[in-house]
C-alpha cells in the first residue's frame, strides 16, 4: 500500500495529517509513505524527521499515485481528481460542505472516510478527530480571553492592594467546553460552566468548576445536545440576562450537531455587561453563540464589551493538534490495513457508518 501525503492547501491550515510518529508506524505496518516536502513545515515537523521516520520525500503531488491519501482539510478539487480511481482519502473531508468536491469524489470513485462522519462510539474514541480537536480549540479559546481581558484571572495579594480573581463563564460543556473549564481553573479564574445535559454537572465540578442551573436539560439522542424549545430558550435567556451582569469573560462553546450554533448569549445581554468583559465565541464557525460575533473578527461594544470570534482555533496549536490528529487518522488507517494490503471489512460499522457517499446495503 501506497500512503501519500501533500501539503495542506486550505488557507490558514497548520495542522498536518501525518506526524513522523505516524509515518514510522505505517513504514512499521508494511506501507510505503510518500510525503511532499515541506508538509510539516507550519506544525514545526522537519523533512529529515520524516525521512528518518522512513517516508519518502517527493516533490511533486504525492496524491497521484497514492492508494490512501491523508489529509487534514480536503484537497483542492483538481488534486481530488488527480488521485487514483478508487483511492481511499481519509481526513475531515465535509464532502458535503462544497458541491465541486462532492462531485469529484464520487467521479473518481474515491472512497473516502471523512472523520467527522465516525460514530461516537467507545471504540471509535482513538479515531475522533472532533474531539481531540476540540481539546485544543478550548484551551486556545481561555488563552485568547485572558489576553484579551483587561485583568488578572487569579486572585492577588500584593503590596499594591488585593485583586479580585476573574469570573469566567464558560457556555457548553462537551470536549471544548470541559477543556475551557481546566484550563480557566489553572489560570486562576472563579470558573463557572452550563450546558444543556444533566450529565455535565458532575464532568464540570470534577474540573473545579461550578455548574450553573439554569433550570434547563435537553439531551438529545447519542449523547448530545437537542435544539431547545422556545419556551425552554426564553428561560435559558432570563436567568442568564441576569447572572452575566456579575460575569467578566465568557467563553462559548455550545453545538447541537448538523444545526448552526444555538444563540445563547443575545446583544442585550453584552449591553448589559459591565465594561472590559470579554467573549470569546468558539462557535463563531458555525455562526456563533452570541448574537454580536463576527466570523473571524474581534469587535468592541459602545459598552467597552470585547467579542472575538476566532477561526482555526485548533490549527493555532497546530504541532499538538497535529500529533492527536495524526493519530486519530492511524489507528482509522490500521482499521484498513492487513498485512500490508488494503481490506474493508464493511461489517464494522466504523467503516460503513463513516464512508461517504453512503455504499447501499448488503
Ligand atoms: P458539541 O460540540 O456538539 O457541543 C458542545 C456542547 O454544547 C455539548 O455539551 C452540548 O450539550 C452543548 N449545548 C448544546 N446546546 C446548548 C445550549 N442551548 N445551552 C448550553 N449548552 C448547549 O459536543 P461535543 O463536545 O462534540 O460532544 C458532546 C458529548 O458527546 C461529549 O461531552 C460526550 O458526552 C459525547 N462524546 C462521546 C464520545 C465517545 O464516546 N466516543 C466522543 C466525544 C463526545
Amino acid at each position: 500500500v501506497t500512503i501519500g501525503v501533500a501539503r495542506e492547501s486550505a488557507a490558514g491550515e497548520r495542522r498536518v495529517a501525518l506526524t513522523p510518529e505516524t509515518a514510522k508506524k505505517l513504514v512499521a505496518a508494511g506501507a510505503r509513505v510518500r510525503v511532499e516536502r515541506g508538509l510539516g513545515r507550519f506544525a514545526r515537523f522537519t523533512d529529515e524527521a520524516y525521512a528518518d521516520a522512513g517516508a519518502e520525500l517527493v516533490d511533486g503531488d504525492p496524491l497521484a499515485d497514492a492508494d490512501v491519501a491523508l489529509c487534514v482539510q480536503a484537497p483542492s478539487v483538481a488534486a481530488i481528481a488527480a488521485m487514483k480511481p478508487g483511492a481511499v482519502l481519509v481526513g475531515a473531508l465535509q464532502p458535503q460542505a462544497d458541491e465541486a468536491r462532492g462531485a469529484a469524489i464520487r467521479e473518481r470513485g474515491i472512497v473516502a472516510f471523512p472523520l467527522e462522519r465516525l460514530p461516537r462510539t467507545t471504540r471509535a474514541q482513538a479515531m475522533d478527530i472532533l474531539s481531540s480537536q476540540a481539546g485544543m480549540a478550548g484551551y486556545k479559546a481561555v488563552l485568547i480571553a485572558a489576553q484579551l481581558a483587561p485583568r488578572f484571572f487569579p486572585m492577588l495579594t500584593t503590596a499594591a492592594g488585593t485583586i479580585r480573581p476573574s469570573k469566567v463563564l464558560i457556555v457548553g460543556a462537551g470536549v471544548a467546553g470541559l477543556q475551557a473549564v481546566a484550563t480557566a481553573r489553572r489560570l486562576g479564574a472563579q470558573v463557572e460552566c452550563f450546558d444543556v445535559r444533566p450529565e455535565t454537572r458532575e464532568q464540570i465540578e470534577s474540573l473545579g468548576g461550578r455548574f450553573l442551573d439554569l433550570g434547563v436539560s435537553a439531551a438529545g439522542e447519542g449523547g448530545y445536545a437537542r435544539q431547545l424549545s422556545d419556551e425552554e430558550r426564553a428561560l435559558q435567556q432570563q436567568r442568564l440576562a441576569e447572572h452575566l451582569k456579575g460575569i467578566d469573560v465568557i467563553v462559548c462553546t455550545a453545538a447541537v450537531p448538523g444545526r448552526p450554533a444555538p444563540k445563547i448569549v443575545s446583544a442585550a445581554m453584552v449591553a448589559g455587561m459591565k465594561p472590559g468583559s470579554v467573549v470569546v465565541d468558539l462557535a463563531a464557525e458555525t455562526g456563533g453563540n452570541c448574537e454580536l460575533t463576527q466570523r473571524g473578527q474581534t469587535i468592541e461594544t459602545d459598552n467597552g464589551v470585547v467579542v472575538a470570534g476566532p477561526l482555526d482555533l485548533a490549527s493555532q496549536g497546530a504541532l499538538h493538534a497535529s500529533e492527536m490528529f495524526a493519530r486519530n487518522l492511524y489507528n482509522f488507517v490500521s482499521l484498513l490495513l492487513r498485512e500490508g494490503t488494503l481490506a474493508f471489512d464493511w461489517d464494522d460499522e466504523l467503516l460503513s457508518k463513516t464512508v461517504w457517499p453512503e455504499r447501499a446495503a448488503g
